[in-house]
């Protein structure tokens, strides 16, 4: 990424500010069409939706390298490596400032009473780049639909990282972000099931189109004990992600399990998707379950949105209103046609 790659936006057609976008070119796998390798590289086809954290980031990293220079400029930042000074920062230089930082934060954490805020010591080591891909595949996996910004970032990164064009992280290979992708999303997977199958004997009923393939896919989920996982993980987290129809999506913004199955799905996955599309979940779909749980959490959305509304002006109070009503109205359903496992099975 270069400086200049993040312009503010201009705002849209009804006066709305726009949403900043990254642009940079990748190198890797980039050919002519007489399959040479293109050293300049190109610009990525998808642009990355950028939250006000990372603007700010990049307009620091600006101030600091002159126009249309890389943000890690090395030599603009790294005065000691001498290693002529070409390129980007290296891993090395980057761990040592993330080393710094974490030594920066400790002491005013320190400084200001503020003991809690303290970067506790981790047990696998420091934190270094080669964990980041991990906690990326992390928040894809487990935050569906989050915070709005994060949800279009992670929602759509899932979705241009499983179109598996041939960009950078888009290659058909399962190594580097996709395996640790598939990994992380076989891992809590696994934990929807776990939970699931604890919430039915506990006593809750479900209800749903696809009730019995998700007691099905419940059974028959893999449990893991651990978190450590061997790199030949990946090709078996693969293949239970292939598994269509049998592979449980928890989608806490929507209030219900995600049994995914392509040919049903009403969140437009690619042909080749082994994982919806989260942050677009659609009411009504043949994939969804709920259970005795989910109800209680559309029922408080509800009353959270009649509070909104009951402070908002019309005829915005009642379009909140309405949502408020479809979420009692999602619950009642489950109420109505929810059964206990065992009348399934
Ligand atoms: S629309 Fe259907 S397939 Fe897509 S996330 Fe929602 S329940 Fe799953």
């Amino acid at each position: 990424m270069r400086s200049g790659c993040c312009p503010d936006p201009e705002p849209g057609e009804d006066g709305a500010p726009g949403r900043h976008l990254i642009r940079s070119r990748h190198y890797k796998n980039v050919t002519d069409e007489d399959n040479n390798h293109v050293s300049a590289g190109e610009e990525r086809d998808v642009p990355w939706v950028a939250i006000t954290p990372v603007v700010n980031a990049i307009r620091v990293l600006e101030r600091i390298v002159p126009e249309g220079e890389l943000l890690f400029s090395s030599a603009h930042q790294d005065f000691s490596a001498q290693r002529g000074n070409h390129g980007a920062l290296k891993n090395e230089s980057l761990n040592r400032r993330i080393e710094d930082f974490v030594d920066w934060v400790n002491r005013e954490a320190i400084a200001q009473g503020m003991p809690g805020q303290v970067v506790p010591e981790d047990p696998q080591g420091p934190v270094r780049m080669s964990r980041f891909r991990r906690s990326l595949a992390w928040h894809i996996a487990r935050r569906p639909g989050g915070l709005v910004a994060l949800a279009i970032q992670y929602g759509h990164m899932r979705t241009v990282l499983d179109a598996r064009v041939s960009t950078g992280y888009g290659t058909r290979s399962r190594h580097g972000i996709h395996g640790v992708l598939d990994i992380e999303t076989a891992l809590a997977s696994a934990d929807t099931a776990a939970r699931l199958r604890e919430r039915l004997a506990a006593g809750e009923k479900i209800s749903g189109p696809a009730a019995r393939r998700a007691l099905t896919a419940a059974a028959a989920a893999p449990r893991f004990e651990g978190r450590l996982v061997h790199k030949t993980f990946a090709k078996k987290a693969a293949a239970y992600l292939a598994r269509d129809g049998l592979v449980l999506f928890d989608n806490p913004d929507a209030h219900l399990i995600c049994v995914f199955k392509r040919d049903t799905a009403l969140c437009e996955p690619a042909p080749d998707a082994t994982a919806p599309n989260q942050y677009i979940c659609r009411p009504g779909c043949g994939n969804a379950v709920r259970i005795d749980t989910h109800t209680v959490g559309l029922r408080e959305r509800a009353h959270e949105i009649d509070q909104l509304a009951d402070h908002a002006p019309d005829p915005v109070s009642r379009r909140l209103r309405r949502n408020a009503d479809l979420l009692r109205a999602t619950a009642d359903t489950h109420d109505g046609t929810a059964q206990p496992s065992e009348a399934l099975t």
